[in-house]
């Protein structure tokens, strides 16, 4: 913040200084000395005019200390702070605000001028124009025009406009020109009259002042946007500021700041009529600063990066922070996931695993149990089976004892041969059949006649029993009803229960051995029901009826009505077991999904 301070008045000061020291020294020494920063803006001379009274009241007030005036350009007053060359400081509002947020620095009295309702409210900057401009009417209007000034630091001399212009959108760049004359502060009037500048901006009551000396003719300019400020005795193009402070810096004694503080609000006004009050609301001054981003605030003007970083850096802690908990949940979660779907994999494989062991010991079972019936029913099997080998051996022999004896037409041996073939097909087909029912096989499904299948499942059980048992098969259901499932278990089932039915029978006489199959249902279901003579079952028997090794055979597993059932559960239907409603034994009845044949 350049203000122009002279060399030469600064060597005078120290002149001045050395002088003191010499000419005084045993007295001087011994009072303590209290250096007070003053801002010279018009010059070392005038402004120790105005000061040099305050030094004297100061001393009167605080004996034994002795008050030293020193002045300063705005920019030297800056350095003489920061250096801690000075321990109060008397500037105009806009540095003190600087000095404040830089330097810590606090004020501990405003001035207080008479001329003033507020001490508050005292300093304010005109903008003038020269008085013919009629193009000139507003400030909106300045926009492309020269504009003088004091200079680039001044606050009722430049920095009060500046912020009027930008409140009604005029920036520094839009203005033509700013030209920064120096002080004292009416050259920027030359500058207007003689036509360098359009436009230009002083403190507020320096044109009545010059008027009033006869410096300037009023009448040759005009005021734009004059603004009427209850009890301000001057014309106004601006709001109003707080009026100088005393202030008091980071390094100042407290108990000497009070001390001062207390004898300047009990001093009385000085010559002009100036005293010093209670600390004035500098805010007006932060906001000025705030909307033109200047002094404490040049930092909004930054947009760089780094600057950004530098501001808002709680704002990039907290970011990174939430991103590196979002990071740190999401790889969490990630993990978790994996974990589980892991876990999962290896259930769902075990799952499978146990699965596929489960069907592969139902099917070893079903065909364990497969086996069981026929193993059961294989000691009559020989037997049945040497009945068409019989039959064969006889017709065999009957022909060479024809052939012999010449008895024979060849009508006799094509009849003989042909009995010969059918009872070799019969025998064949006998084992055809216990071959395919014995196989180990994998259970597939296809649409399946309902008569057709009991129908072979009761030639098969005869065929393996002597005499075979009186089986009556009533088919009730039409042929073109079928029920979509494996041929081989559902006749698996039917066998189960026929054998179980014939083993019920064993302790009746063989001619009273007989069971009742019976086909019914409807288009959507198909029941095949089982009915025997035999002994029955109680009611604990019953209970327990499809229970896995419930048997009450001496050489029973007791796994076949389990199975019978699992396998009618995995075509969707029923198993039940009854006691007939008439007569002895019992009733087993198969109920299967059934469906019209397609085509
Ligand atoms: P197993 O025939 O090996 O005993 P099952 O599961 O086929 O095994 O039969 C279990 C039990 O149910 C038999 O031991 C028998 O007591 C009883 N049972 C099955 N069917 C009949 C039936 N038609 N009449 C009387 N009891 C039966």
């Amino acid at each position: 913040m350049p203000f122009p301070t002279s060399t030469i008045s600064r060597f005078l000061v120290l002149l001045a200084l050395v002088w003191a020291g010499a000419v005084h020294p045993p007295a001087q020494a011994a009072q303590a000395e209290v250096r007070i920063g003053v801002l010279a803006y018009q010059g070392e001379q005038a402004a120790a005019e105005d000061w040099a009274p305050l030094a004297a009241a100061l001393d009167r007030a605080l004996p034994g200390r002795h008050f030293v005036l020193r002045y300063f350009g705005l920019q030297d007053l800056w350095h003489a702070v920061e250096n801690e060359e000075v321990d109060f400081v008397i500037t105009h509002g806009g540095q003190y605000v600087a000095l404040e947020s830089a330097f810590g620095a606090s004020r501990i009295a405003t001035l207080e001028n008479p001329r003033f309702s507020s001490p508050g409210k005292a300093l304010g900057s005109v903008v003038v124009v020269r008085a013919e401009r009629q193009d000139l009417q507003q400030l909106a209007d300045l926009a492309g025009q020269r504009l003088a000034a004091v200079a680039p630091e001044a606050f009722g001399g430049y920095l009060v406009a500046l912020r009027e212009l930008h409140d009604v959108g005029v920036e520094l760049d839009d203005l033509g020109s700013v030209d920064f004359v120096g002080f004292p502060m009416q050259k920027v009037l030359q500058e207007l009259l003689d036509g360098r500048a359009d436009a230009a901006t002083l403190r507020a009551c320096l044109l009545e002042e010059l008027a009033a000396q006869g410096s300037i003719d009023p009448t040759r300019f005009r005021v734009l946007a004059p603004q009427a400020q209850q009890g301000f005795p001057c014309q106004l193009s601006s709001r109003l500021y707080p009026d100088w402070p005393f202030v008091s810096l980071h390094h100042t004694d407290r108990a000497l700041a009070k001390a001062v503080a207390t004898a300047l609000l009990a001093m009385a006004p000085l010559p002009g009529g100036v005293a010093w009050t209670v600390p004035a609301d500098y805010q007006e001054v932060h906001a000025l600063y705030r909307e033109l981003q200047l002094g404490p605030y040049a930092y909004l003007r930054d947009t760089t990066l780094l600057a950004r970083l530098k501001r808002f850096w709680w704002v990039f802690v907290g970011l990174f922070l939430i991103l590196a908990a979002w990071v740190v949940h999401t790889v969490r979660v990630e993990y978790q996931v994996a974990a589980r779907t892991k876990d999962l994999r290896k259930a769902l494989a075990e799952r499978d695993a146990a699965q596929a062991r489960i069907l592969a010991q139902q099917d070893e079972a079903e065909h364990l149990s497969r086996l069981s019936i026929l193993g059961e029913l294989s000691s009559t099997l020989a037997h049945e089976l040497t009945q068409p080998l019989a039959s064969i051996a006889n017709f065999a022999h009957s022909m060479v004892r024809r052939l012999d004896s010449g008895r024979y037409t060849p009508e006799l041996l094509a009849g003989a041969s042909r009995d010969i073939a059918s009872e070799a097909e019969r025998a064949g087909g006998i084992v055809q059949r216990i071959r395919s029912f014995s196989k180990k096989r994998v259970a597939i499904r296809q649409d399946c006649v309902p008569g057709e299948l009991v129908q072979e499942a009761v030639e098969l059980f005869c065929s393996m029993l002597a005499p075979p048992p009186q089986v009556t098969l009533v088919d009730r259901l039409p042929r073109s009803t079928v029920v979509e499932g494996d041929p081989l278990q559902l006749q698996q089932v039917l066998l189960n229960l026929m054998k179980n039915a014939w083993d019920a029978m064993q302790a009746l006489p063989p001619a009273q051995r007989r069971m009742d199959l019976e086909i019914g249902g409807d288009g959507g279901q198909c029941t095949i029901r089982v009915r025997d003579y035999g002994c029955g079952l109680d009611d604990a028997q019953m209970a327990r009826l499809f229970e896995s090794f419930f048997t009450t055979k001496p050489d029973g597993l007791g796994l076949g009505l389990s199975i019978c059932k699992s396998i009618i559960e995995a075509h969707a239907g029923r198993l039940v077991a009854m006691r007939p409603d008439e007569g002895p034994g019992m009733c087993f009845t198969v109920t299967l999904p059934a469906h019209e044949r397609t085509a």
